[in-house]
Order: structure tokens, then sequence, then C-alpha cells
């Protein structure tokens, strides 16, 4: 429905019918000669909207029309993480945006042939990727969505993406910090498996990058050893993924602000914790692996600059080791191109999953094998976007590991 809306709140209270927000509102129909004003009963949908760095309003959209290839999905949790921290902070452009790319909720409405395509029917609930994919390219074919043109934002302007797409156009509802969120008939969605909460299945996106960044990226496996830079909510999930998979040894590094998170990573399987504001980290690692370094190291920090990188390349093993990096900094001043060929290492790009990232880490939280419940630590409701936001980034709530968005409290 591309026609805009104007509105005006009615001076009764919302009414909660199934938990659609039925509000009586006023529309503004184009003026021609005779004012047309006339109240009508529009079901609306409140979202977090992101309308400049650092700020957010809640607005409320109209219901979308769901196609019958379409669908749509009511919200129970949006994970956060820091890329949001970065984006929120530093928005790739100026328009509004509903943030919220770590999407679990339950399809509330599905057209038939969404239901036909895509299997999935009324109140399932659903992990949904934030990948918005073309199905045609040859990234689709092979469950690679992170690598499909059409949602990719970086280089396509008018790409489709959960949580970055702009919501002033219709039809509106690309973001999880809100009570719905559309579906075309190219969203990704798996299913939650039974016994996994809203909560938990939250991590379904830190827990699919942990299995794509140290298993099919890093190759961790039975007997790695691996340096884990960085104990946030990406880091724990990877000491998860490594111990699962059988590393012999994990390391774990983080700073004097992580105490709570560097206690939770020997909880988790951690081998070795290192504050690298007490400790040298170098010196540390060499001592535990008797001179020799790991396989493996996985940067999982934030705002660390270019130390991580320098730390991984000292810290990975004679020849041969294979270094997993975010790259978050544009340029890296003095790269040392000639230790990483000295060395041999094999540097890879930490970006995002695949399909089968994802539904192993579904059925890694089935498994109940780890104490996940100690990475979800704090819920925010719907207006509380900004401190969340915030508290991911160390500057609000204290002790946050993984913040859950609940969009209906
Ligand atoms: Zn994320
Ligand atoms: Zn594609």
């Amino acid at each position: 429905m591309a026609r805009r809306l104007s509105f005006q709140r009615a001076t009764a209270k919302p009414l909660w019918s199934q938990n659609i927000c039925v509000l009586d509102l006023v529309l503004d129909w184009p003026r021609t000669g005779i004012e047309k004003r006339r109240n009508a009963r529009v079901e609306s949908v409140l979202a977090a909207v992101r309308v400049a760095p650092s700020k957010t309003e809640i607005r409320e959209f109209p219901m979308p029309d769901i196609p019958q290839d379409g669908a749509l999905l009511k919200m129970e949790v949006a994970g956060i993480c820091g890329t949001d921290v970065r984006l929120y902070r530093e928005p790739p452009s100026s328009a509004p945006v509903i943030m919220g790319h770590e999407n679990i909720g339950y399809i509330a409405k599905t057209g038939s042939e969404f239901t036909k395509r895509q299997g999935f029917k009324e109140g399932d609930l659903v992990f949904l990727e934030h990948y918005v994919s073309c199905g045609q390219c040859e990234w689709c074919h092979l469950g690679q969505y992170r690598h499909c043109e059409n949602t990719d934002w970086r280089y396509n302007p008018s790409a489709i993406r959960y949580g970055y797409t702009r919501a002033d156009a219709a039809p509106h509802l690309w973001g999880g910090f809100a009570q719905y969120v559309y579906l075309p008939w190219n969203a990704v969605v798996h299913h939650v498996p039974k016994g996994v909460t809203p909560e938990l299945a939250g991590l379904a996106t830190p827990m699919s990058n942990g299995i794509e960044w140290s298993l099919f990226d890093g190759g961790v496996g039975y007997n790695s050893t691996v340096l884990i830079q960085g104990p946030g909510q990406q880091g724990l999930s990877q000491t998860v993924i490594c111990k699962q998979a059988g590393a012999s040894l994990i390391i774990v590094t983080g700073t004097s602000r992580d105490g709570a998170r560097i206690e939770v990573a020997k909880v988790l399987g951690a081998d070795y914790v290192i504050n690298v504001e007490k400790e040298d980290p170098l010196a540390r690692i060499k001592e535990i692996t008797g001179g020799k370094g790991v396989d493996v190291v996985l940067d999982c920090t934030a705002g660390a600059g270019t130390t991580p990188i320098l730390l991984g390349v000292e810290a990975l093993k004679r020849r041969g080791g294979t270094m997993v990096v975010q790259g978050e900094i544009a340029e890296f001043p003095n790269f040392p191109i000639g230790r990483i060929t000295a060395k041999a290492i094999t540097i890879k790009s930490a970006r995002g999953h695949s399909y089968k990232a994802c539904e192993l880490a579904l059925q890694q939280l089935a498994s109940k094998r780890f104490p996940l419940e100690r990475l979800t630590t704090h819920k925010f409701g719907l207006h509380d976007v900004d401190l969340a936001i915030r508290s991911v980034g160390g500057q609000g709530v204290p002790g946050v590991i993984h913040a859950s968005l609940m969009p209906w409290q």
C-alpha cells in the first residue's frame, strides 16, 4: 500500500485486539476541492525507527496487505549485536530505518502461495535471516544468501535486508524492532525446533556466525587450537561451537570491562582466559601453547582497531594458520604483509552466515548441551531500543551479554 497516511491519535486509548493495535485514525485524503475527512478504523503497527544517528522514535505504520505469495511475522525477539551499535551511531544513510536484523517470531498470516512455496503456516515459530534473496543467482542456489546482490546494501542501493532497508517505502516493516515484520516471497525463514524458546532462538544469529566463521571458514575441528578475541555474544558463541567441534585448546581474550563475560566463557568451554589489559597476551599464549602458537584465530572484538589483527598474526602457529577477521576498520596502516606471507597465513572474512550454518545453529540450540541461558542476560521493550543498543555497546545497563528486544513489552 503506497498511499501515505497521516493520522492523529484518537483521544481514546488504543484497543488491543488479538495483539493487533487497533487505533481510531483520521485519514487525510488529498484535498480535491472538497476536503474529505472521515473516520476509519485502521490496524497499525508500532515500530522503533532510527531517524538520525543515535536517535530513535516510536512510529506507527499501516498493517500491510499480505499478498498470496507473502506472509506476516509477529515479532517475539529481536537480538541486538555489535553491528547495531555501529549502525546506530553511524547510519549508512539518513533514511529512516526500523533496525533489528536477528529476528524470531510467529507466522501470523500467510498467503496460500507462500505456504505452498516455503512450507510455513500460521502459528509456526521461525528464525528469519536478515538476507532477502533473489532466488536466481549462483549464491542463492548455494544457500549463501549473504552474498546475493539483492540483499547487498553496500553495492545495491535498492537492496532489501532486514534492519537496513528504509522504512519510508511501503510495506515499511523491514526491521525487527517492530510488532510485525513483512515477509515477501523471497524471505529466508527457518523453523525453530521444538523446545527452543523464542528468547533462546534469539541466539540463532551469533551461533550461526559461530559455525560459519570457526568451522566453515576457520576449519576448526578435532584437536584444533583456537584463539578467540573478544568475549561478547559473538566470541562466546564461537567458544561453544569450537568446543562442540572438538577443539583441544580454546583461549579467550577480553579486557577488564569483560569480567562477567570472561566467567561465562570459562563455563562455556574456554580452557584459558586472558585479560589483555593485565597480561601480555602474546607472551601468555606462547606460554600456554609451549611456544607453538594456535591453529586458528577468530576476531570477535569491537572497536579495538588494528591490535587484534597484529596479535593474531603473531599468535598463530609458525606456518599455515588461519585468521578470520571482521575488518571493520577502513584502513590498516603498516599492514604486516611480510609476516603474513612468511607464516603462510590464510586470512578469511567474517561475513554473516549461510543457510546451512543457520540450520546447524538451531540444532545446536535444541541440543541444550551448553548453558546458553547464561548468554541471554537482558530483555528490553520497544520503547527502550535506544537504551538497549547503548547497553550492548557498554554504555547503558551494565553486564549485558545478549540483549533481547521484545517488541510487545
Ligand atoms: Zn547482528
Ligand atoms: Zn541471489
